[in-house]
């Protein structure tokens, strides 16, 4: 992925491992590693893979051939210096990818982790669909760390308290697929920021969230006094202006 990027709630992505084994209907991500591949997917049998360089620069017309074997999942280790050098920013580390799935090997946890540490003078944010690695793994809980999970469902919500105890917790309540049951459960009150939108493309089966379900939750971060933040996502629902809060370690100082 780029320097600059389309996610409104960070400054950059960083994707030192992409792909994903989760199934979700809705991904984006696997539309675009198909979409730069150029069939790469049929070339290995192996479940995950090493890259130590960009092996294809090239594709016809130029393209660039970001993920030579699809959504399988890679460790690209040519991009974990990627932004050592680089100004201090929010940086969502693999929005390509569940760098937290339990197919990801510890020693890609560590490499990334380290690449962290060289470059502490970016905030990182990491999402999950499985938090409980968090736990497994141990992960560090430095002040420029952040650990989300992503809800799109009631059933979701339990996975919330996997969230580590003494970091900085955020959930992405993305895409909403139904409305949540927020009032009765202790997470908003749980967590430092709140993430919300809904799906985007063009999937036959695409739920467009009610009006109502954005409001239960803008509520209820209300009464719990946390930062809420609405993706563009949710323009033609809530109109304008969108409420787009940041957490006051993630502010940048011009804000
Ligand atoms: S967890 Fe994320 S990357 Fe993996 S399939 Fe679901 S939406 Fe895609």
């Amino acid at each position: 992925m780029g320097d600059k990027t389309k996610i409104d709630w960070c400054d950059s992505t960083w994707n030192p491992v992409t792909g994903c084994y989760h199934d979700c209907q809705y991904c984006y991500a696997r539309n675009i590693a198909h979409r730069f591949s150029g069939g790469g997917e049929n070339w290995t049998d192996d479940k995950i893979i090493v890259l130590d360089e960009r092996k294809y620069d090239e594709f016809e017309e130029n393209r660039a051939l970001a993920y030579p074997y699809g959504f399988k999942p890679t460790l690209h280790r040519y991009k974990l210096d990627e932004y050592a050098t680089k100004k201090g920013r929010n940086i969502f580390v693999c929005s390509m990818a569940d760098l937290f799935g339990n197919w990801v090997p510890d020693s890609w946890l560590d490499e990334v982790f380290e690449a962290c540490e060289k470059a502490p003078q970016h905030n990182y944010l990491f999402l999950t669909k499985n938090p409980k690695r968090y736990i497994d793994y141990d992960v560090s809980c430095d002040r420029n760390k952040w650990y989300g999970t992503s809800i799109c469902k009631n059933t979701d919500m339990k996975k919330c308290e996997h969230l580590p105890l003494r970091a900085n917790k955020f959930i992405s309540i993305e895409p909403i697929l139904e409305c949540l049951d927020i009032i009765s459960s202790p997470i908003i009150n749980w967590v430092d920021w709140v993430i919300v939108g809904a799906e985007t493309g063009r999937r036959k089966d695409k739920v467009i969230p009610q009006r109502k379900w954005i409001e239960d939750i803008v509520n209820e971060c209300k009464a719990n006094e946390k930062p809420v933040f609405m993706k563009s996502s949710l323009a033609d629902i809530w109109g304008e202006p969108l409420i787009q809060k940041f957490p006051r370690e993630l502010k940048h100082k011009e804000d």
